[in-house]
């Protein structure tokens, strides 16, 4: 479990950028609980070299750990993400906090578990059309924290928390949105059962799901046949517009999500079928990103991070996506519903490397604000770490250990390399003792060692319980229809 190569990095001195630039630690109650965040007096923030930097969170739905060519795909050509997993850091224990899109969602940017606030539940497992609840408006997202800190913040692409306007990104500070509001398969209108023969010939008209800009509807259906060409075009007006002053772009990819449509350009093109063509026209469209943040020399001021909400939804089968050496995939506990890839870039400021040690994607909360310098809110329980010190070399790793939750029940739990399942598959099955996996000896969870070591299990067994006596019951939000 130790990296294959430490960072030499910096960090800003955002106290000094702070001062230099006019601005002042606000001493009144910031609005939603956010206590000492830096208000910015002047939004003039110029060519300062030393401003906070951007953020730009690339999120796919339902892509694999072993989908892109530099975690091990044979035959989709991911040149761009792979030349910037070589260039940034590839992390390979990385999580989505859930193993299904609404929950994940929720936690990315919160920071927090989604049995905290509302954002699970045992009988929905996700908001629905006909869903009338979402992200509660005082959970605190990266976007409000950072537009608090003079941020301008965009999101593009699927929101999945809550499509009623009171929950609509806009409400849950970002300046924008553009996007399909949530999963790609809802409103489905073909006649098609859910998982019968993989949507064979995909049709645009068989989901009537809208396309929204703010809180407004703009087409309906959405051709999902250009949206990813657009949802790119969106993110590079995005950077260009707010190109003099640091801000944050959340692009959630609609795909590889079923139904699968990709633009004429990418059809047909790709050695792994319809599934490669979808993931090698996200593959263009980050390299377009990439090319803007070059062009407009911005790429040395911004960290990029790209990860997927959950693993491949496996029943699609050729149009669901591969957990590579993970066992099984979306919707489960198993390595392959929660571990994803993840690529950090930051030229100049990220050395490169492969990091084998564990981090989530609630971590990119608590790194987020670090990076903006602004203090994590103390009116409530956050569940990330700060990964700064991993990026840039600067000390301890911080997260040593993760929770598998399906619903609001706890599943599995990981301390270092050692995973204990006290309840796995649907409908559940308990576990006891808890089957027992080294993850690090055994990657695709083959080889139950729980009676080899009673004491692992009793210490894995002991953090759940600590673990689960930090959780307080909410009302769920995702049952109200
Ligand atoms: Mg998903």
């Amino acid at each position: 479990m130790e990296r294959e190569k430490t960072v030499a990095g910096r960090r800003f001195d955002y106290g000094s950028w702070l001062f230099r630039k006019g601005c002042f630690l606000s001493g009144l109650p910031m609005a939603m609980g956010l206590v000492g965040v830096a208000a910015i007096a002047d939004p003039a923030f110029g060519d300062d070299a030393n401003r906070p930097p951007n953020l730009i969170i690339i999120f796919t739905d339902d892509m694999g750990y072993g989908d892109l060519g530099s975690y091990g795909h044979p035959t989709i050509n991911s040149q761009h993400l792979d030349r910037m997993a070589v260039e940034g850091q590839k992390w390979t224990s990385f999580y989505a906090t859930a193993s299904v899109c609404t929950p994940s969602r929720a936690a990315l940017l919160t920071g927090r578990l989604p049995v905290r606030n509302g954002m699970s539940s045992d009988r929905r497992r996700v908001l629905f059309p006909d869903s009338k609840g979402g992200l509660p408006r005082d959970e605190i997202t990266i976007a409000t924290a950072l537009k608090e800190a003079g941020y301008a913040t965009a999101c593009v692409g699927k929101w999945h928390l809550g499509h009623l306007e009171e929950f609509l990104p806009t409400n849950h500070g970002f300046d924008s949105y553009f996007g399909i509001p949530y999963s790609n398969d809802m409103d489905n209108v073909s006649g098609l059962q859910h998982f019968e023969a993989n949507y064979p010939e995909p049709k645009v008209d068989s989901f009537n799901v809208p396309l929204m800009r703010n809180t407004e509807i703009i087409e309906r259906p959405a051709d999902q046949t250009t949206i990813t060409r657009r949802y790119t075009d969106e993110v590079i007006e995005r950077i260009k517009e707010y190109q003099d002053r640091p801000f944050f772009i959340y692009y959630a990819q609609t795909f590889p999500h079923v139904p699968l449509f990709a633009h004429e350009e990418f059809e047909g093109g790709s050695l792994a079928g319809l599934y490669g063509d979808v993931i090698e026209e996200i593959d263009w469209s980050v390299g377009q990103i990439r090319k803007t943040l070059e062009d407009l020399g911005l790429s040395e001021n911004t960290l990029v991070v790209f990860t997927s909400d959950n693993g491949p939804w496996l029943p699609f089968r050729e149009h669901g996506g591969l957990a590579g050496p993970l066992r099984d995939g979306k919707g489960t506990t198993w390595e392959g519903g929660f571990r994803v890839p993840a690529i950090f870039w930051w030229p100049g400021k990220i050395e490169p490397g492969v990091i084998r040690e564990i981090g989530c994607t609630m971590d990119l909360f608590n790194t987020a604000l670090a990076l903006a310098g602004v203090d994590l809110p103390r009116d409530r329980t956050i569940d990330g770490h700060d990964l700064s010190p991993t990026l840039f070399g600067t000390g301890e790793h911080p997260r040593d250990e993760m929770f598998y939750y399906r619903g609001t029940q706890l599943y599995a739990v990981r301390k270092g390399p050692w995973k204990a399942h006290f309840v796995t598959g649907a409908p559940r099955e308990e576990h006891d003792p808890p089957k027992l996996f080294h993850l690090g000896h055994d990657v695709p969870e083959r080889f139950n060692r729980a009676e080899d070591y009673p004491e692992v299990v009793e210490k894995l067994r002991s953090l759940a319980e600590e673990h689960k006596a930090t959780v307080t019951p909410v009302e769920s939000q995702l049952e109200i229809r």
